[in-house]
């Protein structure tokens, strides 16, 4: 096991500035997940900790050791990316052990390795089969039991599950949850997919631009987002915004947190509308609602029973209203 710090990182690009002064400590044993849009600086963020790409300036430690000068394959970390390379010729078996052949770890521990490692991702059964004739799952699996056999104190996961059906997808966020609970080893994991984050991270690393947004437990980021961004960014819908006065401070709430009536009720933001659009998804209802004045709500409803063009009234109780600076910082009430 062992932590990861950045402590001033940048890192350029033919000059051009891509991280400036990051500092960001990952604790031991976390399932860390740097998430954020397109091109924000998370794959950046990983490489630096592998040592693929290194920093501009600054310093990466690991247990706490400067690792500037570390080569790659000397700083116990295994990456495993979207795009996992195995090799299509060897079995599943000579796949996992390629690397401890090339260590010259001896035959019968290889065999002691590879058979526990087999069953640890679920592959014992499968270990001298061909990789093409597994699904996609399974090779996701045998390219993670390639990363576990050298044993890091690191794993990196770039967008690991991003080549997977939906289903398929869940079915690994829990395998990889259950796999970090066996291992207690530190992941890193990026994905710029938001439920990957939340339902995975025990931190997430919100990122923006090269810029920390915040970094904290999923449900702190969910009920206490630090600013607009962290707000709009996590939840689906996204949060609703709206202006407050005029000095650019706005108000929101979250499309789960309204209530819809036909009467209207008693609430500390209350707005009258008629439904634009309904979305029916099984177990809950999202309605866009249009307000007289020309805002657009977005509302989720465990019930179905508004119809398209139908006049409603709107409700957020105090306790679900987020109110914003002009600066877009979160303002404690
Ligand atoms: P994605 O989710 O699309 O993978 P990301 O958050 O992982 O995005 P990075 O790959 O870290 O983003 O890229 C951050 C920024 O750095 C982007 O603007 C990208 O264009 C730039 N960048 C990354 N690698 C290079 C490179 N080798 N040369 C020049 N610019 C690069």
């Amino acid at each position: 096991m062992a932590s990861i710090e950045f402590v001033k990182v940048s890192k350029h690009f033919d000059r051009q500035p891509v991280i400036q002064d990051l500092d960001l400590k990952i604790e031991d044993g976390t399932f860390t997940v740097l998430v954020g849009p397109s091109g924000c600086g998370k794959t950046t963020l990983l490489r630096m900790i592998a040592g693929i790409d290194p920093q501009t300036s600054g310093t990466v430690l690991i247990d706490g050791k400067d690792v500037t000068r570390i080569a790659p394959g000397k700083r116990g970390v295994a990456m495993v990316f979207q795009n996992y390379a195995i090799y299509p010729t060897m079995s599943v078996r000579e796949n996992i052990e390629f690397g401890l052949v090339n260590n010259k770890v001896p035959k019968a521990e290889r065999t002691r390795l590879v058979e526990t490692i087999g069953e640890t991702v679920g592959l014992a059964d499968y270990l001298d089969r061909k990789p093409s004739t597994l699904s996609g799952g399974q090779r996701q699996r045998v390219a993670l039991a390639r990363a576990m056999v050298k044993n890091p104190s690191v794993f990196l996961m770039d967008e690991p599950l991003s080549n997977l059906d939906a289903k398929l997808r869940v079915q690994m966020r829990i395998e990889l949850i259950e796999l970090h609970k066996k291992l207690g080893t530190t992941f890193v994991y990026v994905t710029h997919d938001q439920v990957e984050a939340m339902s995975m991270a025990d931190t997430i690393v919100l990122m923006n631009k090269g810029v920390i947004q915040q970094e904290a437990p999923p449900e702190v980021v969910y009920r206490k987002p630090s600013n607009l961004f962290a707000a709009q960014f996590i939840g689906v819908p996204p949060m609703n915004i709206a202006p407050l006065g005029e000095d650019r401070s706005t108000f929101g709430f979250r499309p789960e947190n309204a209530v819809l009536a036909a009467e209207q009720g008693s609430f500390h933001f209350s707005a009258k509308g008629e439904i634009a659009t309904r979305e029916m998804l099984g177990s809950e209802t999202i309605y866009q609602v249009k307000t007289g004045d020309g805002r657009s709500f977005m509302v989720k409803c465990p019930d179905d029973v508004f119809h398209v063009d139908q006049e409603v009234y709107l409700g957020v109780p105090a306790d679900k209203l987020f109110f914003f600076g002009a600066d877009g910082n979160r303002i404690e009430e």
